[in-house]
């Protein structure tokens, strides 16, 4: 990756600032470098976070399932929310049925 800087187009180089690189121009202009530690460690907790939010994780025995919640219209509260699993019902060969839990009722149902 090539960067110019935005002031007098020179050759922008990469260096060392407080722990940090940063893309630093002789004429003293100075660029933060996005991939810079703490930019990937707040990646990593927003990715935890939505994590947390949109999926529930399912401890059985010695297996654990993650089921994402889903937008879907509980057919018996009308709630919107839904956590949604497939499993494989009758033979290999067919398509796995898709289950939904409502998340306010509890309600389960599946879809063919
Ligand atoms: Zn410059
Ligand atoms: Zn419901």
């Amino acid at each position: 990756m090539v960067n110019f800087c935005p002031e007098c187009s020179s050759l922008l180089r990469k260096k060392r600032f407080n722990g940090k690189y940063v893309l630093a121009c002789r004429c003293g202009y100075e660029e933060n470098n996005t991939s810079n530690e703490d930019d990937l460690k707040k990646k990593i907790e927003d990715k935890k976070n939505a994590i947390s939010q949109n999926l529930i994780v399912i401890k059985e025995e010695d297996k654990i399932f993650v089921h994402p919640i889903v937008s879907k219209y509980c057919p018996k509260c009308n709630h919107n929310e839904a956590e949604a699993w497939q499993e494989q019902t009758r033979s290999a060969d067919e398509p796995s049925t898709s289950f939904f839990k409502c998340r306010k009722c509890k309600r389960t149902w599946r879809e063919y």
